[in-house]
């Protein structure tokens, strides 16, 4: 998904041949993880290079502009409020962040739900929250699903939005993992996230259009392949999405030792796409608030209405949407999305609505996944990749963070950490430098 230079950030000033071959750091990918790690070992005086094969930063976040508008055609919300280091950040930087409605609209056909038929729907979260974090606390770790109590009429709508935000159905995510994220107290940014991202890589010493293809720590330090030649460093950060790192686009020498290759392909791919609706007749009312539709047989899996008060409209598919649509034309999921909404609202109600955009990133060669997600039994395989492999190399990304998984609050927290145990582990090397 690459875009015009448009949304390049500050990185057009920095001019690639005065990039250092030999940094101390090498970090692979300038998206959340990679410029949060960039920032910190920065400031700590190191020099570093990060290597990006897209013609922009920002890897699965981006906002891009349409009808004057900012939308993010990849992360939007920034979640968990509390501990979201890109929500502490912007808040000492004066970002223009806002909360979240937290209360969103259900309609059940045309007609908007009674207030007890909200709360219901309120109270049949709250159950399934409940019993899926008490059994993850009390049982063997199975599929999430096998835990979901009987909700009655809400049921499916619960694990649907579940399964949304997971990136699979829930019959294909760990128990153990699934309530290890922190879901609450949400918060946009005026001018959109992956807009926010490009200004904390202003100056950033970023070179794009160039893929890492190997790396090679057979020797002291890592040597980095890549399009555009050879670098050496102390060391290298690896934030290349896991669906990547599967397909070995980055060849290693030697091999990753088992235990890390193995996590690696422990991961499924997460999917989450964006139809992005102009509908500015639609019948949601106030800005930001997500949208239940009940009472057809088909049911958007998720609607984020009226974004920013403007008339822009998220249509989400989820995994089981997407599969549905893969393989047909480029404009099949706009029908699909307009399909489902005429069936809950009448053609005339859609008359307006036009289909301006649908993200493939799960068919984007470098992301080739929304996130990262981990199945049944297998819960153990974010912190299997948290030890650096010999020193040298470190994996960061959103894969790896518990609390904010398949987030860019959790890869910017992973970016953190790992640039901050390069620091620790390498300190006896940088001392002279630092001193100096
Ligand atoms: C549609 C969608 C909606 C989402 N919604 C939200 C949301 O609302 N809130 C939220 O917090 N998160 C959301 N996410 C998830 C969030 O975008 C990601 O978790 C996060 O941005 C990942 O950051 P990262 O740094 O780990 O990886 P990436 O952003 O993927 O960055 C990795 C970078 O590495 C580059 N790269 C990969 N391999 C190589 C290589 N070999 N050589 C050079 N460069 C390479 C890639 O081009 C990329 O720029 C959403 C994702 C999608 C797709």
């Amino acid at each position: 998904m690459n875009e015009p230079a448009a949304r390049r950030g500050g990185n057009d000033a920095v001019d690639p041949a005065k990039l250092s071959q030999e940094p101390d750091v090498l970090i692979v990918g300038a998206g959340a993880a990679g410029i949060a790690a960039a920032r910190r070992l920065i400031a700590a005086r190191l020099s570093v290079v990060v290597i990006e094969a897209r013609n922009r930063i920002g890897g699965r976040t981006l906002t891009v502009s349409m009808k004057g508008h900012p939308v993010d055609l990849g992360a939007h919300w920034l979640h968990a409020g509390p501990i979201n280091p890109l929500v502490k950040l912007g808040r000492e930087r004066g970002e223009p962040l806002r909360r979240a409605p937290v209360h969103g609209h259900l309609f059940i056909g045309r007609r908007e739900a009674r207030a007890s038929e909200s709360a219901a729907l309120g109270r049949a979260f709250e159950i399934a929250d409940r019993a899926m974090t008490q059994a993850a606390r009390a049982r063997e770790d199975q599929p999430a699903g096998k835990v979901l109590p009987r909700l009655g009429r809400y049921g499916a709508r619960v694990a649907a939005i579940h399964g949304l935000v997971s990136g699979r159905p829930l019959d294909q995510v760990s128990l153990h993992d699934f309530p290890s994220m922190e879901y609450a107290d949400n918060l946009f940014i005026a001018g959109g996230l992956g807009a926010y991202v490009a200004r904390l890589a202003q100056g950033l010493p970023i070179r794009l259009n160039t893929a890492v293809t190997a790396l090679d720590w057979s020797e002291a330090g890592v040597r980095v392949e890549t399009t555009a030649g050879t670098f050496r460093a102390k060391a290298a950060v690896v934030t290349t999405p896991m669906a990547l790192l599967q397909q070995e686009v980055i060849r290693f020498a030697p091999a990753l030792p088992e235990p890390v290759v193995a996590a690696i392909h422990g991961f499924t791919q997460g999917v989450y796409e964006h139809v992005v609706l102009h509908w500015p007749d639609s019948p949601f009312r106030g800005p930001d608030r997500l949208a239940s539709l009940l009472g057809h047989h088909r049911e958007p899996p998720g609607l984020l209405t009226r974004i920013d008060g403007t008339p822009f409209h998220f249509f989400e598919l989820d995994q089981p949407a997407a599969a549905l649509l893969d393989g047909r034309d480029a404009d099949a999921p706009g029908r699909y999305a307009r399909t489902i909404l005429a069936d809950q609202f009448g053609h005339r109600a859609i008359r307006n609505l036009r289909v301006c955009r649908s993200t493939a990133w799960r068919h984007d060669p470098w992301s080739r996944a929304s996130w990262a997600v981990v199945p049944p039994g297998l819960a153990t395989i974010r912190d299997a990749l948290k030890a650096p492999v010999d020193d040298r190399i470190w994996f960061a990304g959103e894969a790896l963070s518990r609390a904010q998984w398949g987030t860019a609050g959790g890869a910017w927290e992973e970016g953190t950490r790992t640039a901050g145990e390069i620091l620790e582990r390498l300190k006896a090397d940088l001392a002279p430098r630092k001193r100096g």
